[in-house]
């Protein structure tokens, strides 16, 4: 009989791979959350239009755990909440301020998320979030210089062994290195997010990570902050859309016209260009990461994107025997436009957080 009595150990690490950390990316437009498993699988994925006010996130954000805990079954282990959000966000104690486009002023949200769920919540910060979930990544799915979508494709499926999924279905995130990534969010605004040691960076007031309001440019362009040549005019999508106005997709647009020898069009790319060569060089000097990942709405730009930036990158390299010793282009990465790496690193922070909590904690079903 007793050889069939489970063992203790096996009962524990049974629930630990039945594990769920859900991940939900609070963004101005739409709230999207992934389930992974504690194995860092992608289990589920799922998305909703964002309402505007505390209220409303709260409750959409409840409403998106309940439906992926929903599509996990009744037999799933403990389950962990992260979540991320734009403004300042205090994580230790789960306060949002400031979260202009989603009309919140200030709002106890990890509270208020734990309060109605019963479970561990954590928040942080969006780019933040991103951050970790394209640290998490690797050479597969991260795109370097001079490769293209269509070769790391070709790469991923030469590697990919015929019985394992591709993209829709579940695929494990590589364990953290013990290294510093940069994560550089060309998005409405520019910022940057640090993960070092496979954990987010958050200096004394949160601010840590805020180069788009460095004031660096010489063109002098009046910056919402209030100064004026912040980093943030010349190398963000406001920026582009700034100085290259009319266009949806202004960035892909600018580069065709640039190449097409459209003078205007080269001088607008020769300021972003330069703008966003300048971001990646403060970072690797101020912090010099061993990856720094361009990511935001304007990394789906993809290729020419990040064909642009090696050029200017190149262009300082050229001038400077010690900006070429640095090897810059050769640390530069693309973050993947097809997976939620937002969400998927809110999943891994939520994780991280329970982890260094007592157990007793962890693991209470949400309330119905
Ligand atoms: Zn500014």
């Amino acid at each position: 009989m007793a050889a069939s009595t489970p063992h203790p150990k096996a009962d524990t690490d049974s629930a630990q791979d039945r594990s769920i950390s859900l991940g939900i990316d609070i963004g101005g437009t739409k709230i999207e959350g992934v389930a992974m498993d504690g194995g860092k699988h992608l289990l589920a994925c799922h998305r909703i239009p964002t309402r505007e006010g505390n209220q409303a996130v709260h409750d959409d954000t409840v409403t998106l755990i309940r439906h992926l805990l929903n599509q996990m079954g009744p037999n799933r282990g403990p389950v962990t909440v992260g979540l991320g959000i734009p403004g300042r966000v205090d994580a230790d104690r789960g306060i949002v301020d400031d979260a202009v486009n989603l009309g919140i002023r200030h709002m106890d949200l990890g509270p208020a998320v734990a309060k109605t769920t019963g479970l561990p919540v954590r928040v942080e910060n969006d780019v933040n979030i991103a951050a970790l979930g394209a640290a998490s990544q690797d050479g597969d799915t991260l795109v370097a210089p001079g490769t293209t979508p269509h070769s790391v494709a070709a790469r991923n499926q030469a590697r990919r062994p015929a019985s394992e999924p591709g993209r829709d279905g579940p695929r494990a995130l590589p364990d953290q290195d013990d290294h510093v990534v940069v994560f550089i969010n060309l998005g409405t605004g520019l910022a940057a997010g640090i993960i070092r040691g496979g954990r987010i960076e958050h200096g004394a007031s949160g601010a840590i990570g805020e180069i788009g309001h460095i004031p660096v440019d010489t063109h002098q362009f009046p910056c919402k902050c209030g100064q004026c040549g912040c980093l943030e005019t010349v190398a963000s999508g406001s920026a582009v859309e700034a100085l290259w106005p009319g266009i949806a997709h202004p960035l892909p647009d600018l580069i065709a016209q640039a190449s097409r020898g459209n003078q205007h069009a080269q001088e607008v790319q020769d300021i972003i260009g330069h703008g966003i060569a300048l971001a990646v060089q403060i970072v690797a000097l101020t912090i010099d990461p061993t990856v720094i990942i361009l990511g935001g709405g304007m990394s789906k730009t993809g290729q020419p994107l990040l064909d642009l930036v090696t050029e200017y990158l190149n262009r300082s390299a050229a001038c400077s025997h010690f900006i070429a010793s640095l090897s810059l282009p050769d640390r530069l990465r693309l973050a993947p436009a097809d997976l939620p790496i937002a969400a998927i690193g809110a999943a891994l922070a939520g994780r991280m957080a329970a982890d260094s909590r007592p157990s007793e904690l962890i693991g209470k079903e949400i309330a119905s």
